[in-house]
């Protein structure tokens, strides 16, 4: 849920919209709503389609405004240190607990309990093993006027280069007109993702000429590693509490969306819940 900023522009350049299905993620939608966090964006096929009401980064931003988050600080490594689990980030300072949540992406949870993979139970790690990822390149474009895209304000190509193309004047996100964000397919990312960004923007450029409508003035690409994950794990989140507490959860578990993310969330924190203190 990431929203960036551009000379005056905001752009949503992650998730662009969600849906809801769950009774539990309706009634938080719902709060979020009355709170004006959040307001539906366009209906297709009978279901709604959210934004954020001044984009996707606020949500989660507000969501988070009761914890504690030592932001920027990058988790390096997680360790077993006799009765309890140590987290140790990239500043050095280290965190101690009883029970561990890891929400990363499915290969960088992996990656931080490589070193003590032989300690858990094997079916933990050879299910974070088996998931992988679809790549994204996102291309973040500031025009010098209004865009030809039309209402509501996306377009679906349906092309091999670009998946979709959003102009957030149109959705409600942004006060400068013309600032469009254009997903790359899964396929293109791939196969342009060591490319340097200047050749990978001029090619998302000339495929989205047809709903440009203005002239290019800025752009900023940004490479989302771990997109979608390809296939989602049957369970809504790994636990184990052996040796220690442990719960990994994410959208590679709910359902790859943001609902997904949600609901994993809230299983995992049922399952930590359960641990006797
Ligand atoms: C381009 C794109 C378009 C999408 N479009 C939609 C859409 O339209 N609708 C929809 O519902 N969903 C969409 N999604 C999917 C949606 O964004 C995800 O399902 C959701 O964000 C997953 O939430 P999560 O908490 O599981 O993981 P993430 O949002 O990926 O969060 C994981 C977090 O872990 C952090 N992290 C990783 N390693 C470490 C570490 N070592 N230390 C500390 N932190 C770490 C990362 O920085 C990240 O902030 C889209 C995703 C992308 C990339």
């Amino acid at each position: 849920m990431a929203t960036r900023r551009i000379s005056g522009a905001s752009l949503d350049h992650g998730a662009q919209y969600f849906s809801v299905r769950d009774p539990r993620f309706a009634a938080l939608v719902a709060r979020w709503e009355s709170a004006g966090l959040v307001q539906p964006w366009f209906t297709a096929a009978g279901i709604t389609r959210y934004r954020g009401a001044e984009g996707m980064n606020p949500v989660a931003r507000h969501y988070a405004a009761q914890l504690e988050i030592l932001a920027p600080s990058r988790v390096r490594q997680v360790e077993l240190a006799g009765p309890a689990w140590r987290v140790v980030t990239d500043t050095g300072a280290s965190f101690s607990a009883s029970a561990l949540l890891l929400t990363a992406p499915a290969p960088q949870s992996l990656a931080l309990l490589a070193p003590i993979a032989d300690r858990l139970p094997p079916p933990l790690p050879a299910a974070l093993h088996s998931i992988e990822y679809d790549r994204c390149l996102a291309l973040m474009t500031v025009l010098d006027g209004p865009s030809s895209v039309p209402a509501p304000g996306f377009i679906r190509p349906g092309d091999s280069v670009i998946s979709w193309l959003a102009d957030n004047f149109l959705k409600g996100v942004s006060t400068r007109p013309g600032a469009l964000t254009l997903h790359a397919t899964p396929e293109f990312s791939l196969g342009h993702w060591n490319e340097p960004d200047e050749l990978c923007a001029a090619q998302l450029l000339t495929a989205a000429s047809p709903w440009l409508g203005a002239r290019v003035l800025e752009w900023q690409l940004h490479r989302w590693r771990f997109s979608r994950p390809t296939a989602t794990h049957t369970e809504p989140c790994l636990f184990t509490s052996d040796p220690l507490p442990l719960a990994v959860a994410g959208d590679a578990f709910g359902g790859p969306r943001i609902e997904g993310a949600f609901l994993s969330g809230i299983a995992a924190a049922s399952a930590l819940a359960a641990v006797p203190a």
